[in-house]
C-alpha cells in the first residue's frame, strides 16, 4: 500500500482469484470454467479482418450482439445490457442499485465478489446465512428493504431455487432491485428470464464464461426491464462505454448463435457431473446436488485443505475456501470425463495411505 492510497480504499479485501497457472501441467477444475473450446463458429467469427478492425473502437451500443441476444432470449435489445463478464454488470448494478443507505443482502455463503464490492463501493451489507444443510429460505429474504443479490444456481454450493421461490421473493421485495446471478443456470436450474415481463424490479445476470467457453472473452448480460437497464447503461456509459471489445461481440454472437454445440457441452457436462458425483459417494464423499458445473463435496476421511494441497501435488487443482462453515469442503469443476477419472486416481492415491 503506498502512502497516496485513498483511505477510502484502506480497508478493501480483494477477491483472491482461483489460481491461473501459466503452463499447462495442471488440471485444471478450480475455476468453473469449460474443458471444451468454443463452438468452431467462434473461431470462424474471430477473423482476420475483425482483428484489423481492431484499430477502431467497438460498436458503444452493442448493436448486432443485442438483436441476437434478444432474439435468444425472447427479449427486446432494450431489455438487454452486455457486460465485460457478468462481473461488470454485477458491479454496474450494484452502483446503480445500492449506495451508503440501500443496503445488499445476500447469502453467508456465496459467490464472493458480492462482499469486495460492497466494501469497494461503500454500501453495507445484509449478509444472510444459509440453513444448516446450505439450502436457503425464501423468506429470509422477504421484505427486506434492502437490494438482494442471489446466485442461482448458488455458488460454491451448486444448489439451485425452483423459479416460483424467486417469484415469491420478488413479490415480497415491490420496491426493491433483486438481481438474480444466473452464472450457472444451463447447467440444470430454472432461469428467471421469463420473468422479465412481470416484475420490473428483477434483474437476471448470466455469463458466457461457463456455458459458452468464453471465459477469456469477458461477455455477460444483464436481463431486464428496460428502465432497469437504462440505469445500467448510465453507469456504464459514464464509465467505460466501448465496455466490450470487437472480438468480443463478434465472438458471443456466434457463440449464441450455435445452440446445437451450446446444448451438446452442457448436457455432456451434466452427464460428467451425474456419475462424477455416484463416484465420489462411493468413496464416502458428502456430495450436494448440483445444478452448475462444479461439485461441493466433503470427506471426513481429511480436511479440506490438506486434500487441496495433495491433488495439487498430483496435478490436479480445485478450490478450496478458507471461510466459515465450509473449511472441509471442496469446488470441484466438471472436467472432461478423462479429467474426471484422474481426479478420482489422485483421490484414491491420497486417501489410501
Ligand atoms: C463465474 C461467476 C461470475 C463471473 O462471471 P464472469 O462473467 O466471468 O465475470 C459471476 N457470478 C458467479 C456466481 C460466478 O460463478
Amino acid at each position: 500500500m503506498s502512502r497516496f492510497l485513498s483511505e477510502r480504499l484502506m480497508n478493501v479485501t480483494p477477491y483472491t482469484p482461483g489460481e491461473q497457472p501459466q503452463d499447462q501441467k495442471y488440471i485444471k477444475l478450480n475455476t468453473n470454467e469449460s474443458p471444451y473450446p468454443p463452438s468452431p463458429a467462434v473461431l470462424d467469427a474471430v477473423s482476420r479482418a475483425e482483428v484489423e478492425k481492431l484499430r477502431l473502437y467497438s460498436d458503444p451500443a452493442c448493436a448486432e450482439l443485442l438483436n441476437t441476444a434478444a432474439k435468444h432470449f425472447g427479449l427486446r435489445p432494450s431489455q438487454i445490457m452486455p457486460g465485460n463478464g457478468s462481473d461488470e454488470n454485477l458491479f454496474f448494478a450494484l452502483r446503480a442499485f445500492c449506495d451508503e443507505e440501500h443496503p445488499l443482502a445476500y447469502a453467508d455463503i456465496t459467490y464472493g465478489c458480492y462482499g469486495v464490492w460492497c466494501g469497494l463501493m461503500h454500501i453495507p451489507s445484509r449478509i444472510i446465512p444459509l440453513k444448516e444443510d446450505f439450502t436457503l429460505d425464501p423468506t429470509d429474504y422477504y421484505g427486506l428493504g434492502a437490494t438482494i443479490v442471489l446466485a442461482n444456481p448458488n455458488a460454491p454450493t451448486g444448489l439451485a431455487l425452483p423459479r416460483s421461490a424467486i417469484e415469491g421473493i420478488l413479490k415480497a421485495n415491490p420496491d426493491n432491485v433483486v438481481i438474480v446471478d444466473e452464472a450457472y443456470v444451463d447447467f440444470g436450474g430454472e432461469s428467471c428470464v421469463p420473468l422479465i415481463d412481470q416484475y420490473e424490479n428483477l434483474l437476471v445476470v448470466q455469463t458466457f464464461s461457463k456455458s459458452r467457453q468464453l471465459a477469456g472473452a469477458r461477455l455477460g448480460l444483464a436481463m431486464g426491464n428496460e428502465k432497469l437497464i437504462a440505469d445500467l447503461n448510465r453507469v456504464k456509459f459514464s464509465l467505460n462505454p466501448y465496455n466490450i471489445n470487437r472480438l468480443t461481440l463478434k465472438a458471443g454472437q456466434a457463440a449464441l448463435e450455435d445452440t446445437a454445440y451450446f446444448d451438446t457441452t452442457r448436457a455432456a457436462i451434466v452427464e460428467t457431473r451425474g456419475w462424477t458425483k455416484q463416484e465420489l459417494e462411493a468413496r464416502g464423499f458428502s456430495v450436494l446436488d448440483s445444478r452448475s458445473n462444479f461439485l461441493f463435496a466433503s470427506t471426513i476421511r481429511k480436511d479440506g485443505g490438506e486434500l487441496y494441497k495433495k491433488l495439487k501435488e498430483k496435478g490436479v487443482l480445485v478450490r478450496h475456501f478458507d471461510a466459515p462453515r465450509i473449511g472441509s469442503w471442496l469446488r470441484i469443476t466438471i472436467g472432461t470425463p478423462d479429467e474426471m477419472r484422474a481426479l478420482l486416481k489422485a483421490l484414491d492415491e491420497i486417501l489410501e495411505v
